[in-house]
Parts: structure tokens; C-alpha cells; sequence
């Protein structure tokens, strides 16, 4: 399968084509049309299978097909929770290469640095989130971020938020999202416990392992 079989925009075909790629990978091949599709997602898969690109382009795609080049306010509309700021820089850096050619802003918040910058950047209107746990909920509890206009809700590394004691912080997340939102769920392994939260946040989801 090629890049250009999965109906991409054209301005995300671009971006995707100035990386060099040209055929999506597994974990993107059977993804995308998924997402794209409005499904909740269960996506088992390593890092280093692609699995980012798997969930930023077609959010890129339907958040770039919602605001497209309008002057709407901006609202956060995809967010994704990723366990540790390693990961959230990682993402936000894929974020911006596949939205380069759209209007759509993002913003990567973690915690262990000042809080003034992410807040001055909050306020100016992003429609991509990417956040840890403890920030994003810190700055919520601050009232500087609103999830009521949440579409897309990614969590990525479920297994490793529950290694690394975040559960009850995802769940609270989830929580703060609308109950319609769409929501894809990453994990590299799928222990019972990881299958049960899955259960918990997902509606008939379709899973995806490579
Ligand atoms: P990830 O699993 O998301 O950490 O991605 C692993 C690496 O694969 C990253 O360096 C990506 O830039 C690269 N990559 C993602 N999608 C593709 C693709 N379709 N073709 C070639 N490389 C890719």
C-alpha cells in the first residue's frame, strides 16, 4: 500500500512525502483507515513500529477537515497522554512535521519545568494537546486547559502509565474528556489489567497488533 491509497489531504501527503516515506507501515496500513473511520482503537505495538504516525496523521487529517483554515477559536481538540516527557517531546516533534502544511497549533506540556510558558501557550489557543499525566492535571486543576471540545483522545504507553503509577491520573483524565470523543488506546504489551482499563475507556473498539 502506498501513502497516497489512504485519502490523505493533500497538504498531509506532502509532509508525509518531504520524511522520505512513501509506504505507510504496518500498525499505519491498518490503522488510519480506522481512526479515520470514527473507531475507538486498541493498537498493540512496540515503539519504533510507526505507531505515532499511526495516530497523528489521521487526527491531523480530521482536525485539519473540522478547522480547517477557518478563523474559529481555538479549542483543544486531540490530546494525548504519554507517560513521561521523553515520549511527549518525541510526539509533539511528529505532531509538527505531519501538521507543518496546516493551520492546526499544538503544544507539548510536561511537568519538572516552570509552568509560565506552557500557560502563556495555553492561552494563546491550541488545538493538539500532548501532555503527561501530573501536568496536565495540575494545570487543569488552574483552570488554563478545557477538554469540552476534546474529538480525539489518544493514550499511548498504557502500559507504562500503569507501571508507573498513573492510573488513577488517566482515569481522572478520561474523565474530564466529553463521553463522545473518540479514543485510541497504545499499549506494546496487553496484560489483563492493560485489557481491563482499555474496556473501561473504549466504546466497540477494533483492535489493531503488529
Ligand atoms: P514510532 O514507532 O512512532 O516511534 O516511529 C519509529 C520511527 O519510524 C520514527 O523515527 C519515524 O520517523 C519512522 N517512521 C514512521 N512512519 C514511517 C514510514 N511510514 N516509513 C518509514 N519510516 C517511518
Amino acid at each position: 500500500m502506498l501513502f497516497e491509497d489512504l485519502s490523505l489531504s493533500k497538504s498531509i501527503q506532502r509532509a508525509v512525502y518531504e520524511q522520505g516515506y512513501t509506504n505507510p507501515t504496518p500498525i499505519q496500513e491498518q490503522s488510519i483507515p480506522l481512526v479515520l473511520a470514527g473507531k475507538d482503537l486498541i493498537g498493540c505495538a512496540q515503539t519504533g513500529t510507526g505507531k505515532t504516525a499511526a495516530f497523528a496523521i489521521p487526527i491531523i487529517h480530521q482536525l485539519h477537515r473540522i478547522v480547517g483554515s477557518s478563523k474559529k477559536a481555538k479549542q483543544i481538540r486531540a490530546l494525548v497522554v504519554t507517560p513521561t516527557r521523553e515520549l511527549a517531546v518525541q510526539i509533539g516533534q511528529s505532531f509538527d512535521t505531519y501538521a507543518k502544511y496546516t493551520n492546526l497549533t499544538q503544544l507539548t506540556i510536561f511537568g519538572g519545568v516552570s509552568q509560565n510558558p506552557q500557560v502563556d501557550a495555553l492561552k494563546s489557543g491550541v488545538d493538539i494537546l500532548i501532555a503527561t499525566p501530573g501536568r496536565l492535571l495540575d494545570l487543569h486543576k488552574q483552570g488554563f486547559i478545557d477538554l469540552d471540545h476534546l474529538h480525539a483522545l489518544v493514550l499511548d504507553e498504557a502500559d507504562q502509565m500503569l507501571d508507573m503509577g498513573f492510573v488513577n491520573d488517566v482515569k481522572k483524565i478520561v474523565k474530564l474528556t466529553p463521553k463522545n470523543r473518540q479514543t485510541l488506546f497504545f499499549s506494546a504489551t496487553m496484560p489483563i489489567a492493560i485489557r481491563e482499563l482499555a474496556e473501561m475507556f473504549l466504546t466497540n473498539p477494533e483492535t489493531v497488533t503488529v
